[in-house]
């Protein structure tokens, strides 16, 4: 079923946790909202379920306006991130709840609930559960269970805040490869919400970048990683590094110098604006007559194959803090001088 948020805002007593968001999901694409706390996330989440009214601006599910719609004529699968199984149900009557519930007419036969509850479990991967409490299960099962609950109503779009957000490390990383698995054999429209990074470039389709109630970006985790359009969304996601410059007549100055950046077509001209790199997209400049970025080394670090330095590159009076990586063989002990040039970058006007 496709989504479609139309200029959505969200006041909560007049201050605007949304500002004029919209967003087309496709029909079968798993979606991860990111952004760091408070971006509004979840009351974008809130909204498509029906848990909140929008201020203004409206949902749409296929063709059908459901902006006044209640969230059980919604039919949405939900799972939140302190999981509410019921404790003293079953596994079994844990998935099985939202049946039961159903209005007589709609309700399916104490048979046909036991035999979708049993294939849900088999979907879920625990098979021969079905009779223990929540209390005898691990945290990754538990939600697995609520995964299968939310799934028992056969929910148009299923919505998850946070979904992993509980879990230790491990769990997570398995939960996550099970998501991604599960989306793929059912191909469930799935929204989720996260503010991990990796979580949402490793699981998503789409990546919908979000800071101050408003969208920053939507895209693949390559658009959102390799092609940042704005520099939230490049110091947001992966590693970076920011230096303030001056572009003269294409060619681009820190603090008056040359440093062997050249803009290119679309890039402004002339005027003030900050070069943005990735540690990784650097190399090192040995001639010393080469315009370059220059700095001390600070401290470093070593990682698996390289090594990570922390520069300064704005000197006593002003110091400017860039991280590169260099080579484990380069001189790289504190003190020493390095000069370097980023080969990847983006210039973002001031
Ligand atoms: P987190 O990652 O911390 O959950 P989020 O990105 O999901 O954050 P939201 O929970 O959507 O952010 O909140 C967005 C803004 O709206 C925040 O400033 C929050 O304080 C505010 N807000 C959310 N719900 C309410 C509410 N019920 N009443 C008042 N303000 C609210």
């Amino acid at each position: 079923m496709d989504v479609s948020v139309k200029n959505l805002r969200k006041e909560f007593d007049r201050y605007p946790a949304l500002h004029d968001v919209s967003l087309d999901i496709r029909s079968g694409e798993l979606i991860a909202l990111l952004g760091p706390s408070g971006s509004g996330k979840t009351t974008l989440l809130r909204l498509i379920a029906g848990l909140e009214q929008p201020t203004l601006g409206s949902i749409h599910f296929g063709d059908e306006d459901a902006s006044h719609k209640t969230v059980q004529e919604r039919n949405i699968g939900f799972v939140f991130q302190h999981y509410a199984l019921f404790r003293h149900m079953t596994v079994a009557d844990n998935i099985a709840f939202g049946l039961t519930v159903r209005p007589r007419g709609e309700r399916p036969s104490k048979a046909e609930i036991r035999r979708r509850a049993s294939e849900l479990l088999e979907m879920v991967q625990l098979s021969g559960l079905e009779k223990r409490y929540p209390n005898q299960l691990s945290g990754g099962q538990r939600q697995r269970v609520a995964l299968a609950r939310a799934m028992a109503i056969e929910p148009r779009v299923l919505l998850l805040d946070e979904p992993f957000g509980a879990l230790d490390a491990k769990v997570r990383k398995e939960l996550r490869r099970w998501l991604r698995e599960f989306h793929d054999r059912t191909g469930h429209t799935t929204v989720f919400v996260t503010h991990d990074q990796e979580e949402a470039l490793e699981l998503a389709d789409r990546v919908v970048v979000m800071s101050q109630g408003k969208i920053e970006q939507v895209g693949s985790s390559d658009d959102v990683y390799d092609r940042p359009n704005s520099p939230f969304v490049f110091s947001f996601i992966g590693d970076s590094a920011s230096v303030p410059v001056s572009i003269v007549n294409g060619s681009v100055r820190f603090r008056g110098n040359e440093i062997g950046v050249a803009t290119r077509q679309g890039d402004i001209a002339s005027g003030e604006a900050t070069l943005f790199f990735r540690p990784q997209d650097v190399t090192l400049v040995t001639d010393p007559s080469a315009p370059a970025l220059e700095g001390r080394v600070v401290t470093s670090r070593r990682l698996a194959g390289t090594r990570i330095a922390d520069l300064d590159i704005g000197g006593a009076d002003e110091p400017l803090h860039v991280e590169i990586e260099v080579p484990l063989d380069a001189q790289a002990a504190n003190g020493t001088s390095i000069r370097f040039r980023p080969l990847r970058f983006k210039l973002f006007a001031k």
